[in-house]
């Protein structure tokens, strides 16, 4: 404890003299979550991450979570020093759509807008029309479909499926899928219901569809932990990455949070539901990186400022909605963001 304390102490001296800050995911370990909360930096999902780096007057950012996030923050604040803990750090979505198999996907079908999640390379950003996030993906489709145009997606299947679902959009999606939500299981869910029949379910649509049917609420990171600040019940099943749990229990200390069955057979909630590229992110890796000033992460311009185009797009379109996605990270202040935040 006196050396994590310590650790602690070094790497807030380094952050100083380096006029660097964190942005940390969601999904990271609590002590770095807590660590960027107490220097200033913020806890958010991936575009919030971005968001705060661009506004920040730090002149280095240093990203926990996964190289798209580093990418994401460096399209958005080109100026700035991006540090990642891990370039290794990576994510199923991202691995699964490789920039040629998807461009060559996206020219088979000519007549259609491309509309991609921001867990993606800069390459695959920059071949799309529309970048989005979980939080906006919905809004944005629906639009589309309404002036009729059809829709290529990618790459996560089970988002994608449900975004067609709710919108009766034309979509045709690519084959990705985030292999933490992908492992919950429907029937786990239900006995995990029955031990606890007062607890709501919530769900991230990067889930399967009958995980998805279970749900009492389904939405983002984001828009899971407000739903429950909001709930009158206390008792929740929660179907996401189980980094969420430390904001939720820091804002919701008196509410119960179980974490939803990956286990198939089982049961019994077990669960060990947890991103392994998000587990790479440790205290050691940012004192390391801010001594040694390693991991940068670059993005050729011409990629950059393509990419940057879809992103600006969604941050035109939230704006005209006015749906207000910059946050601090902190939800206690940021809760009157989020009320006009569609469910996707
Ligand atoms: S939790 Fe899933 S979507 Fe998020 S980084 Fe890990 S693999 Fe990718």
């Amino acid at each position: 404890m006196e050396m994590e304390m310590e650790q602690q102490e070094k790497i807030k001296q380094l952050l100083q003299h380096n006029n660097a800050t964190i942005i940390a995911h969601y999904y990271t370990d609590p002590e770095i979550q807590a660590l960027a909360e107490a220097t200033g930096g913020c806890v958010a999902d991936s575009l919030e991450m971005a968001r705060f780096g661009w506004d920040s007057k730090a002149e280095t950012l240093i990203v926990a979570g996964v190289k798209f996030m580093g990418e994401t923050a460096k399209i958005l604040s080109p100026d700035k020093k991006i540090l990642v803990l891990d370039l290794e750090a990576t994510c199923s979505l991202d691995i699964g759509c490789p920039a040629d198999d998807f461009s060559r996907f996206c020219d088979q079908h000519p007549d259609r807008i491309v509309v991609v999640y921001a867990n993606t390379s800069a390459e695959v950003k920059a071949r799309a029309d529309w970048v989005v996030t979980s939080a906006i993906a919905l809004d944005i489709v629906r639009a589309l479909h309404l002036e009729g145009k059809k829709i290529i997606w990618g790459p996560d299947r089970h988002l994608g499926r449900y975004i067609a679902e709710q919108t009766n959009a034309d979509m045709i999606l690519w084959q990705g899928q985030c292999i933490v939500h992908d492992e919950f299981k429907a029937d786990s869910l239900r006995l995990c219901q029955e031990q606890y029949p007062d607890a709501l379910i919530l769900v991230h649509p990067e889930s399967p569809a009958q995980v998805v049917e279970q749900a009492d609420f389904v939405g983002s990171t984001s828009q899971i932990i407000k739903f429950a600040q909001n709930a009158e019940a206390d008792q929740f099943i929660v179907a996401t990455d189980r980094g969420i749990f430390y904001k939720m229990q820091q804002l919701m200390p008196d509410k119960t949070f179980i974490i939803a069955p990956t286990a198939g057979e089982s049961a019994t909630c077990k669960s060990c539901a947890m991103c392994p590229w998000m587990a790479m992110n440790t205290l050691d890796k940012i004192q390391n990186i801010l001594e040694n000033n390693s991991n940068e992460i670059t993005v050729p311009e011409e990629i950059r400022v393509q990419a940057e185009i879809g992103i600006n797009r969604m941050l035109a379109f939230s704006a005209t909605r006015s749906i207000n996605v910059k946050a601090s990270g902190d939800l206690s202040r940021d809760r009157a963001l989020f009320h006009q935040i569609g469910p996707a």
